[in-house]
C-alpha cells in the first residue's frame, strides 16, 4: 500500500491545494492531508476549523484521510507508514525553499521521497495568504476556494466587521 502525506498550513484550503490533492490520489493508494501545527504562525482559522473545512472538501474521495501533526514531518510520516511527501510547485519562487526542505527531509530519512506536483496553470498565482487578504478586504474569492471555505470566510468577515 503506497501512502503519501500532503502537509501544509491549509489556512484555508484553496482550489490550488485541491488540484494537487486530485493529482495525488491518482498516484497513491492513500493520501493523508495533514495540518502542520505551527505555533509561530497566527492562523486565520483554528486547527479545528481548518480540519473541518478540509473534511467538507474531501468527502468524495475514499482514499483521503485528514489529520494534523507537530514535530518532525519525517517522523510523523514513519508513524503513518508513508513513503512519500507530496508538495505543490507553483512557480520558480517555490523551488528554492522546497528543494531545501526535500533534501533536508531526505537527509533525515532516506526512505521517504518528496514528490512535487504542478497544479493547473490557473492556480499558479494562488496561495492561502492572498485569499485571506482579499477576503478580509471584501473582495470576491469565489473562483479560488471551494464553497465551504467561501462561506467560512464570509462568516469570519461578518464577525469582525
Ligand atoms: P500556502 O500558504 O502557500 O497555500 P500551504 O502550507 O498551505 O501554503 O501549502 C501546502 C502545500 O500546498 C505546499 O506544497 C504548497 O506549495 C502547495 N500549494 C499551495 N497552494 C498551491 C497552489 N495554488 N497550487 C499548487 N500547490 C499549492
Amino acid at each position: 500500500m503506497k501512502i503519501a502525506i500532503y502537509p501544509g498550513s491549509f489556512d484555508p484550503i484553496t482550489n490550488g491545494h485541491l488540484d494537487i490533492l486530485e493529482r495525488a490520489v491518482k498516484l497513491f493508494d492513500k493520501v493523508i492531508i495533514t495540518i502542520a501545527k505551527n505555533p509561530s504562525k497566527a492562523p486565520m482559522f483554528t486547527e479545528e476549523e481548518r480540519r473541518s473545512l478540509i473534511e467538507a472538501c474531501v468527502r468524495k474521495y475514499t482514499n483521503v484521510e485528514v489529520d494534523s501533526f507537530d514535530g518532525l514531518l519525517v517522523e510523523y510520516a514513519r508513524t503513518k507508514r508513508a513513503t512519500s511527501l507530496v508538495r505543490g510547485l507553483r512557480a520558480i519562487s517555490d523551488f528554492e525553499y522546497e528543494l531545501q526542505m526535500a533534501l533536508m527531509n531526505r537527509k533525515l530519512d532516506g526512505n521517504i521521497e518528496t514528490v512535487f506536483l504542478m497544479p493547473n496553470e490557473k492556480y499558479t498565482y494562488l496561495n492561502s495568504s492572498i485569499v485571506r487578504e482579499i477576503a478580509r478586504l471584501g473582495g470576491d474569492v469565489s473562483g479560488f476556494v471551494p464553497k465551504p471555505v467561501l462561506q467560512a470566510l464570509q462568516r469570519k468577515r461578518k464577525r469582525t466587521s
